[in-house]
Formats: C-alpha cells, structure tokens, sequence
C-alpha cells in the first residue's frame, strides 16, 4: 500500500528516467519513474522514503501561500532585504524610484484605467532587473578580484529552481529575483557563482573558498533557502 500524506501523489511514467526521483513541490509530491518499473517497485520506494515525504510536505505546508499582486497602493515589495510599500502616481513621464519605506511608481498621465495595473507591473519588472543588473554586475566585478578570477561575461535573467550559474565557458548568470535578499544573502550568491570558476563542483576545496572570502557563508546560504519563496513577485 502506498502511504498517505497532506499533498496529493503524482506519479509520472517517464521514458527519459531510469531511476525514481522525489520532488516535493507546493501543490503535490511528484514521483517520476521509468514506464516498465513495477507499481510495487514505486511503491516500495515511496514507503522507504515517506519520512523524507514527510517532513518536505510539512515545510512546504508551512509556507505562506502566495497570494496574486494587485499592483495597487499598499502592496509590500522586498528589495534588499527591506520591505517597501508600492505608491502610485500619475504625472507626465514614468518613474520608480524607492521612498522612505515606499516604492514610488509614476505612470504618465494618459495610461488608461484599464492599462494602469500592467503598466505598474511592467514598469516594476523592469525596475527591479534594472536594479539587480547594476549591483550583480557591481559585486560580481569586486568579489571577482578578490578571488583573483575573471567571468567572461555576468548576466541577469530568470531561473525557475536556482539562484545562479557558472558556466564551463565562464559565463555567470543570476536570477534577478535575488535582489529581493538582504545584500549579505547577494554577497553570497555572486561569491558561490565566482568560486566556481577555481572549482566547478561542490567539493570541500570548492567551499573552502567560499568561506575564505565570506566565514558566515552558511548564514546566507540558510536564509536563501528558508525566504526562497518569498522572493517572488
Ligand atoms: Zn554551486
């Protein structure tokens, strides 16, 4: 028998695998496995795993739910670890900019009702990229000295499960999102993403110098995994 848990269990036939995998994710548990394993195979697996099961359904369960934006006045915004509330205006151009304790946004004065949320948004997107390009590329540039090594490139866009990325070719590239996080938190991300190019693994030698350059690495390493899903939009 399969054991019960408090998010409903997928399982996904896949020919691409050949081994079972576990992902527990908000909204259920997903058990992929290869098309020609048994049913009591899967099963058993499950079982042998249900504490683990357990205990990431419960995490998940405890997180906050995400409710939708409104993109309205009030709304609470993370950048750099504080919270600011979002304050619309009209005048004759566009504008963001961060306030005491608010996010100031103006659209122009023509923006139909209809529009003015998506304009909020789109202005706020582009806002926050603008923003986490300017300081990954900033720190990535002064932690890369200090390490002693050179990114061919450092780029910002969107991950769906990961904060950043070291390429083989040396290319660096982050999430944008991360400039939601206290600027420690970012610190470590650009040093984690820059190690990588002394080790491309995750061996002790990688970690050591992680921790040469930033001691409470694992500080920062902890929040970003306890506030990941706070640092969404
Ligand atoms: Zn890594």
């Amino acid at each position: 028998m399969t054991p019960e848990f408090d998010l409903p269990l997928v399982i996904l036939r896949t020919n691409r695998k050949k081994t079972v995998s576990i992902e527990v994710t908000p909204s259920n548990i997903k058990v992929s496995a290869p098309k020609r394993l048994s049913h009591r195979v899967i099963t058993d697996f499950i079982t042998e795993r249900s504490r683990w099961i357990e205990k990431n359904v419960q995490l998940q369960l405890a997180q906050p739910k995400q409710i939708p934006r409104t993109w309205t006045d009030g709304e609470m915004f993370a950048y750099l670890g504080q919270e600011y509330a979002l304050n619309v205006t009209r005048k004759s151009a566009d504008m963001v900019e961060i306030g005491e304790g608010s996010l100031n946004v103006a659209i122009p004065f023509g923006t139909l009702e209809l529009d003015e949320k998506n304009t909020v948004k789109s202005l706020v997107l582009a806002w926050y990229k603008q923003k986490a390009t300017k300081t990954l590329t900033a720190k990535s540039f002064c932690y890369s000295k200090l390490l002693k090594v050179e990114p061919t490139s450092v780029r910002v866009r969107e991950y769906k499960s990961q904060w950043g990325s070291c390429s083989v070719s040396g290319v660096i590239s982050y999430d944008w999102r991360i400039i939601m996080a206290p600027l420690k938190v970012v610190d470590y991300l650009v040093v984690h993403e820059l190690a990588h190019l002394l080790e491309h693994n995750h061996s002790q030698k990688y970690w050591k110098h992680v921790e040469t350059t930033i001691p409470n690495f694992r500080e920062q390493q902890s929040w970003l995994k306890l506030n990941a899903r706070m640092l969404t939009i």
